[in-house]
């Protein structure tokens, strides 16, 4: 198959020059390329490897180890320095999203270990990337597992298999390319953070440009051959240029001017540590290396904050993405004007790690209201906060905090995730079992304790045990899964009235912020008025669920029941979707229902636990969080959860402890007590 050329790619500039600059200066850690479908994100990425430089590897070795430097702990080693040498074009491996632990790291073959004695390691993609670019398309749906071990490869430089006492390791170092599509989720803050550089790819807008990409496509489509033919001079050119700015990069000078204005935009964009900066260095050296210069001049910075920042500024997973071109100008110029007066005087840090909401969710005294213009929340120690995103005319939400951990009961067997207990690939032994499949996860005790009574049987006279096929037990194990998190929220008068809205709204955009770190998908129901409406069906983008939420209009009658029935419409369509995602339904409400629900006879209260009924009968997990304040209160969330047959927690409660100021907090803590 003849690959589309590198150079014949028009319009995707930005995530070119990205790739490019990669190639130039591996340190700069990868590419995340974020863009709709349909953008030729993927062939881009494709085509990238025949204009990288060729790779000169020992003959044989499985891991290519580089001749002049062969790893010394390589399985296939030792290599003898006088080995001839081959050289290979550098290598572009996939990473399905969906693949298992051991094509990513490698197997060990546990029955030839026990019954032979012998160490047999399959390598895996991460052995085949080494030296190369490992791309993951639709990167933001990898498995948690996965993205964990190929954070610690990416980290360490190598690969590392241990199962039950027996390892390996080798090195592995690649460039890691990402693509996705934010529509469909987005990427955990760990992983987003691993990628060196991000753009955003679109479809180019201008008539001439998109008939220049048509053109080429259908050329290529046409004749595949003919068309690599007339781009192989380009190709050639281009592979040598990048050679070219490789050797050259080492001897490219950072001046302290444009150090100063590197670390000048870093701050102005409040960037978390120091990695965004040093990752702003090295761009800023390769862009400059591959325009021939030998320092780095204002435009490499320019390039550098444009590929480097977009996903460290982010606060949270809810602001736009992007960078503020303005705002980038500003703060080049910041630095120049500092630069030509000397040694100005040390900018005060925009408070130290910025940006923790310290919130814990409680505006007792109507402070809501009255804050809504100004910046700063009252009984802060007077540490400025940039001044929030501008808000829908509808009830802003408070700051969002570290919500508490809420799960579903029971053992499920869902995604793999980060809420709720479940049986999974990884996580830690819980018991024994005769594997369907060959072992992967032996259960060395019981594996023993079941060859033990055949020893005699089978004859056993040397110093080894007799261990057979049929006597391998493998580890259970249990693990965390992501569940469909339904929000149910009252957006009636009643909750209005209080000007509660804001504080609720908080409290649920909290536990949206903890659904996207967990990997849960979320969907929401409001009610408010005469009806029932899904704002959002169950989606894993919680960008979406969070917009919804911010233009949530309130007011009118509360039809409770009407809430609750269509939240159990929705439940049954995704479980035939999914059967093995397990629903949490929250219910955010005052429980005073006063609408009906569409037909249903008797008292709206009654309607309402009726319809939590049937949502208990179905065995749907629930949690309501009961939003009544004031003096009077009637306990009707209460009497609703106890419906439900689900969990309640006041509004207050929804944090994981009042001090957590942390959003990096990794475990909720248990429930606090209240005074
Ligand atoms: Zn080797």
């Amino acid at each position: 198959m003849t690959a589309y050329p590198f150079s014949a790619v028009v319009g995707m500039d930005d995530m070119r020059l990205a790739l490019i600059l990669n190639a130039v200066s591996p340190a700069i850690g990868g590419l995340l390329v974020r863009g709709e479908k349909g953008t030729a994100k993927s062939t881009t990425v494709r085509a990238l490897t025949a204009v990288l430089p060729e790779v000169a590897v020992v003959p044989g070795c499985r891991f290519s180890c580089d001749p002049a430097a062969p790893d010394r702990a390589c399985p296939d080693g030792p290599h003898d320095a006088s080995a001839p040498v081959a050289v290979r074009p550098a290598r572009l491996v996939e990473l399905p999203v969906g693949a298992s632990e051991d094509r990513l790291v490698g197997s060990l073959d546990l029955e030839r270990a026990l019954t032979e004695g012998v160490k047999a390691y399959e390598p895996g993609l991460l052995a085949a990337a080494h030296r190369g670019v490992l791309y993951v398309d639709e990167v933001n749906l990898l498995h948690d597992h996965l993205v964990d071990l190929l954070l610690d490869a990416a980290a360490l430089g190598t690969s590392y298999v241990e199962r039950e006492g027996v390892s390996v390791r080798h090195a592995g170092r690649f460039l890691l390319v990402g693509t996705m599509n934010p529509e469909e989720g987005e990427l955990r803050p760990q992983l987003l953070d691993r990628f060196g550089l991000t753009v955003d790819a679109s479809a180019p807008r201008e008539p001439g440009v998109r008939a220049e990409v048509v053109r080429r496509r259908l050329a290529a489509d046409d004749d595949p051959a003919g068309f690599a033919e007339r781009w192989v001079d380009e190709e050639q050119a281009l592979a040598e240029r990048i050679i070219g700015a490789r050797a050259r990069l080492a001897s490219v000078v950072l001046p302290d001017a444009a150090l100063r204005q590197i670390t000048t935009v870093c701050a102005a964009f409040d960037v978390d540590g120091l990695r965004a900066d040093l990752v702003m260095a090295r761009t800023a050296l390769a862009h400059a290396a591959w325009s021939g210069r030998a320092k780095v001049d204002a435009e490499d910075v320019r390039v550098a904050a444009r590929l480097a920042l977009p996903h460290r500024r982010r606060r949270n997973p809810f602001d736009a993405p992007g960078l503020d071109e303005e705002q980038l100008d500003q703060a080049l110029q910041e630095a120049a004007d500092e630069g030509d007066a000397g040694d100005g005087p040390e900018e005060p840090p925009d408070g130290p790690g910025g940006g923790a909401p310290d919130g814990s969710g409680e505006d007792e005294s109507g402070q809501d209201e009255a804050q809504s213009g100004a910046a700063a929340s009252a009984g802060d120690s007077g540490t400025p906060r940039p001044a929030p995103a501008p808000e829908a005319p509808p009830a802003a939400a408070a700051t969002p905090f570290r919500a508490r951990l809420l799960t579903v009961p029971g053992v499920g067997t869902g995604a793999a995730g980060r809420r709720s207990r479940a049986r999974s690939g990884s996580g830690r032994v819980t018991a024994a079992r005769i594997p369907a499949e060959r072992v992967t996860r032996l259960h060395l005790p019981a594996t023993l304790v079941a060859a033990a009574p055949h020893q005699q049987a089978r004859g056993r006279t040397g110093r080894g045990l007799v261990i057979r096929g049929e006597d391998l037990r493998e580890s259970v194990r249990e693990g965390r899964e992501g569940n469909l998190v339904l929000f149910c929220v009252d957006a009636s008068g009643s909750m209005a009235a209080r000007a509660r809205m804001s504080a609720v709204k908080g409290a649920v955009l909290s536990l949206l912020l903890d659904a996207y770190q967990r990997r849960d998908k979320v969907g929401m129901v409001t009610f408010r008025g005469a009806d029932a409406q899904v704002a959002l069906p169950p989606t894993s983008s919680v960008e979406a669920a969070a917009a919804r939420l911010q233009a949530l209009p309130t007011g009118g009658r509360t039809p409770l029941a009407a809430g609750l029935l269509r939240a159990a419409d929705v439940l049954r369509v995704e479980r035939m979707r999914d059967p093995s995602r397990r629903p949490l339904l929250v219910v955010v409400t005052d429980g005073r229902a006063t609408g009906p629900a569409g037909g249903a006879s008797g008292a709206p209260v009654e309607q309402a636990q009726r319809a939590a009924g049937l949502l208990a009968a179905a065995g749907v997990a629930s949690v309501v969080v009961d939003c009544e304040s004031g003096p009077v209160r009637l306990g009707l969330a209460a009497t609703l959860a106890t419906a439900l047959g689900g969990e309640l927690l006041r509004l207050d409660e929804v944090a994981a402890d009042s001090l957590a100021s942390s959003v990096r907090a990794r475990t909720a803590a248990p429930s606090r007590k209240v005074a």
